[in-house]
């Protein structure tokens, strides 16, 4: 666990998040910054900098998928997009983002200033739903 890391916070339940998924090396919860309904973002519960050091690279990513497939039909979404750009909290994160292409307001690319605005019940809703298709 790294200091001052926000997820190794969330992992180590000193800060609160809507869990959609756990295992014994991954952890999944909704962004609470959501560019789209549905935005769930993977991280190891080691702390690594960067998704290219986490050893289980692949496993990281067949969680994401399985995260993406369940919230793609939790929120009747069309497709889902992943996005690990890395520099917003300083440890290895997928963000899985399930896309309406006609309707969420993004077009080809995720747009930065689009803030999806929820509240707590709707959260626990889509979590719940989520964890409930994984
Ligand atoms: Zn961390």
């Amino acid at each position: 666990m790294a200091a001052d890391c926000a997820f190794c916070k969330i992992v180590g339940h000193e800060l609160p998040e809507f869990k959609v998924y756990e295992d014994e090396k991954f952890l999944a919860f909704l962004s609470i910054d959501p560019k789209v309904v549905g935005h769930t973002i993977v991280v190891p519960k080691e702390h690594h900098r960067w998704v290219t050091d986490v050893p289980e690279f692949g496993e990281m990513w067949s969680v994401a998928r399985k995260v993406g497939l369940a919230a793609k039909k939790a929120t009747g979404a069309d497709a889902v997009s992943f996005l690990t750009l890395g520099f917003q909290v300083p440890h290895a994160a997928i963000w899985v983002l399930p896309r309406k292409e006609a309707s969420d307001g993004h077009g080809k690319v995720i747009d930065f200033s689009i803030h999806i605005h929820l509240k707590k019940e709707q959260y626990e809703k889509l979590a719940e739903s989520i964890a409930k298709s994984v």
